[in-house]
């Protein structure tokens, strides 16, 4: 099946090739390292791995193919001149460049800080978390240090049942027992929250709006609540699309607050990354922040490591600049206004869908939603379906499926966010689909016109072949 390579042989043949003298080798790599065998590789041709990788790419569903809403992921479309800029040369450095011949880069990380401080109500922040949940683990070290610096000895940080999952891993491997409190009409709870908070609470998580795109009302209170009793206030910015440039975290009494620059200012992302989960602080938890600091003197941007209380490195260098460079193109890109436009025109698609699906779906809690809302899967279990079925008859149809089973109080969650970047026309179409689905869900049907069929998920993670080794092994 495969033949031997064909091209001109690249340095690493010429190391294993059999009639090459000792010497010769050894002019290149030392004897004792140089490969003594050709390597396993599989050799094609260049047509067949443009083929392989050709095929590959389009057997891909991405937002640029189509409708992505899945929910809590704000899979918005990602405009190309953002992409552009990502690639000028300029900007793709050496993160051991001196920090004289990096001016620009850091000037656009400086700037960067500065728009999300004023978009999030903060008074710092930091750009190197990697992700959204890399974020809150930053934001909960940070909640340590602080109760630490004033001697308090707190363990237990509470969280909504509404809560994403990565808000318990976080507070848990930063050291704190995690405390789940129940909603009431999709919202926090609050008379439960009150009785959940001591002095042995660090902090509450918060998500606003929340997981079923619920705005959380009573947030001063819930602020009130939290900060009488000497806890600080978390925000989970995963879903700052629906407010942003209308309402700020730092406004409502959050102390922390994460954005997720892949989810609310664009940069593709899926399938574990890439991402940044920027955090902003309140003024008294300022030094806590991790080192290095992009700072700017009045005549040149430096990085500052000199910060005795700060938490330390959270990351390798400096974040992820790509990211970061992408999030600052979109935000210099729509400005203001076009921010708010984002958030306004998110609701609208949203509550658009709501009302046309809620018909044909349960929608377990009634209020307006933000950005995203969450249907009820139960009256497909009276039609021997469920929602799993759901969300694979929709990929037959050409349409990603949203997000299922979460959040958990739900039964049977469908959560579904189009994001402000689809048309009525493609929300209409993946309207008509589900409605169709509702009338005659078919159980372990689907998927049927996809280039993979129904996945043997338990197979997959039991048999592994990630290597063209291990296949080969496996024959
Ligand atoms: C996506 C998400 C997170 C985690 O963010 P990542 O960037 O994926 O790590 C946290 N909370 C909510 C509500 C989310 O939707």
């Amino acid at each position: 099946m495969f033949r031997q390579a064909r091209y001109d042989e690249p340095l690493i043949f010429e190391i294993g090739r059999k009639n090459t003298s000792k010497s010769e080798r050894n002019n290149v790599v030392p004897e004792k390292i140089s490969r003594k065998k050709l390597p396993e590789i599989p050799s094609l041709t260049e047509p067949e791995v443009v083929r392989h990788y050709t095929r590959l790419s389009q057997m891909n569903y991405g937002v640029d193919t189509g409708f992505y809403p899945l929910g809590s992921c704000t899979m918005k479309y990602t405009p190309k001149i953002v992409e552009e800029i990502a690639g000028f040369e300029e900007v793709n450095l050496h993160p051991y460049q001196s920090q004289s011949t990096v001016q620009g880069s850091l000037r656009i990380m400086y700037e960067l800080e500065q728009m999300l401080k004023e978009i999030g109500g903060v008074d710092d922040v930091t750009l190197q978390p990697a992700a959204g949940a890399h974020g809150e683990f930053t934001g909960m070290l940070i909640t340590r240090a602080y109760h630490e610096s004033r001697n308090e000895s707190r363990t237990e940080v509470i969280l909504p049942d509404t809560a994403h999952g990565t808000n318990p891993a976080s507070a848990h491997m930063a050291g704190f027992d995690v405390v789940e409190i129940p909603s009431e009409d999709g919202m926090v709870c609050l008379k439960a929250l009150k009785n959940a908070l001591s002095d042995k609470t660090a902090a509450f998580m918060l998500t606003n709006p929340n997981t079923l795109g619920i705005f959380e009302e009573n947030v001063c209170e819930i602020a009130e609540a939290v900060h009488d009793a000497g806890a600080l206030l978390y925000y989970d910015g995963a879903n700052l699309n629906a407010i942003m440039g209308k309402a700020r975290p730092g406004d409502m009494g959050f102390d922390l607050v994460h954005f997720n620059l892949h989810k609310t200012f664009c940069t593709p992302h899926g399938g574990g990354g890439p991402g940044a989960g920027p955090v902003g602080v309140k003024s008294f938890l300022r030094k806590f922040l991790p080192i290095p600091q992009v700072e700017y003197d009045e005549k040149k941007y430096y990085l500052n490591y000199d910060k005795p209380d700060s938490i330390g490195k959270i990351s390798p260098f400096y974040g992820n600049f790509a990211v970061l460079l992408k999030a600052y193109v979109y935000i210099k890109l729509l400005g203001g206004n076009g921010l708010k436009n984002v958030a306004e025109l998110s609701v609208l698609n949203a509550n658009y869908m709501k009302e046309k699906l809620k018909k044909h779906y349960p929608l377990p809690y009634k209020n307006l939603r933000k950005h995203e809302f969450v249907l009820a899967g139960s009256e497909l279990k009276e039609k021997n379906a469920r929602t799993l079925d759901l969300a694979k008859m929709l990929l037959d149809y050409g349409l990603h499926a949203p997000t299922i089973y979460f959040p958990h109080l739900v039964d049977e969650a469908i959560m579904i966010e189009p994001t402000e970047t689809e048309s009525k026309n493609e929300m209409d179409k993946f309207i008509h689909a589900m409605i169709k689905i509702s009338k005659n869900p078919l159980k372990n049907y689907s998927p049927k016109n996809t280039s993979a069929g129904k996945i043997d998920e338990i197979g997959a993670a039991k048999n592994m072949i990630l290597s063209w080794k291990m296949f080969k092994e496996k024959k």
